[in-house]
């Protein structure tokens, strides 16, 4: 079978390792004759699979003691509208810094159930997309400021935090969780999606300061109610169990590899590499200032976008599937989450070259 490598910007690859040793383990689970799908999220094996992802991915990313950490329903966007409806009054304002589409969106999911104000932009510098690091004493009294460190569509990141006095910071990390180190006590909410580096769409993993806890509005529902869900152990409805499973899973892998530090490493040397091919030649182009790169989604174009479907088509037949930029952008974008292999990005490079080489 040819190698394939999947640059899917997510649902993405997921570790091969896990996705073996769920083959493996698919219908007959724990010596238990079920799947784990089958069992009730209640029974003690599933309750030790919950426990032990948990303070696995606590773990991973050293999660102090007065921090929740929650197993919830409904991907990025339920956490667009969960943040507002826990976080924040009805008449409060929360503060949004807007780099891309997935900070965007979030601003207007919030305004519904608070007053969301735009503090601060992505700009242009050089002719490349920018974002300058955000100090700003604007709304003092917000509920929060919300961000997105990393812009899956966009290919912008930062690794600054925002100044902006006693605010608690939140932050959507859908595509860059577990990627690097984070401190978390700088943060009074971070969530991700789960379908980059965790797991399976659906399932979004939210890790809350327990001080911001019990501000729910009347209407927020239920299941979306962080504290509901956290006296509940995240069991207040039936949780996602297969996904929270199979995140377990991509937990264990990760620590196995050595943890963040170590993924870190290797995160660093496949963007590096993949933008020296780039910044290398004429023929790609990446259209984001350098400070502001993605380690996990590197968007880039060709000189000529008519032979855009010539890559893909062939890039496709070499196995290196999901290159086709998002939608809204166009161009390619090669996501390359924990999962990726150095190999993947080495495959990716070599055939850049070579297409180079043939069509420029
Ligand atoms: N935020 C970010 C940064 C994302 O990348 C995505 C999805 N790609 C979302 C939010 C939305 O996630 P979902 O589709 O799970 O609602």
């Amino acid at each position: 079978m040819m190698t394939a490598y999947n640059f899917s910007a997510g649902p993405a690859k997921l570790p091969e390792e896990v996705m073996l040793q769920a083959q493996n383990e698919f219908v007959d689970w724990n010596g238990q004759h079920s799947s784990v799908m089958e069992i009730s999220h209640r029974s003690k094996a599933f309750l030790r699979v919950a426990e032990e992802a948990e303070s696995d991915f606590r773990d991973l990313l050293t999660i102090p003691a007065n921090y929740k950490v929650l197993f919830m329903h409904g991907g990025g966007r339920g956490q667009f509208a969960a943040v507002p409806l826990n976080l924040s009054a009805p008449e409060q304002c929360s503060t949004h810094i807007v780099t891309g589409s997935w900070s965007k969106g979030a601003v207007a999911e919030s305004d519904k159930y608070n007053n969301a104000v735009v503090i601060a932009e992505a700009t242009i510098k050089d002719g490349l997309k920018y974002v300058e690091p955000v100090k700003s004493d604007l709304q003092p009294d917000a509920a929060y400021c919300h961000f997105c460190p990393n812009e899956t569509v966009d290919g912008i990141a930062f690794d600054w935090l925002p100044q902006v006095g006693s605010v608690p910071l939140v932050a959507d990390m859908s595509s860059t969780i577990l990627s690097q180190p984070l401190d978390i006590d700088k943060y009074g909410l971070i969530y991700a999606g789960a379908q980059k580096n965790i797991g399976p769409s659906g399932l979004s993993v939210v890790i809350v300061r327990d001080d911001l806890l019990g501000k729910a509005q009347a209407i927020t529902p239920s299941f979306l109610d962080y504290s509901l869900q956290s006296q509940n152990d995240s069991m207040y409805n039936t949780p996602p169990t297969y996904s929270w499973y199979l995140a377990g899973l991509v937990f264990k892998w990760l620590k196995d590899k050595g943890g963040v530090n170590a993924i870190a490493a290797i995160n660093d040397q496949k963007s590096a590499l993949l933008y020296e091919a780039i910044d290398s030649s004429d023929f790609y182009n990446n259209p984001v200032h350098p400070d502001n790169r993605s380690k996990m989604n590197v968007p880039f174009t060709l000189a000529n976008g008519e032979l855009d479907s010539v890559f893909l088509e062939q890039a496709e037949s070499a196995g290196l599937q999901a290159l086709k930029g998002h939608r809204s952008v166009g161009g390619m974008r090669a996501s390359i989450y924990n999962a990726m292999p150095l190999s993947g990005v080495q495959a990716l490079v070599a055939f850049m070259k070579e297409f180079e080489r043939k069509f420029g």
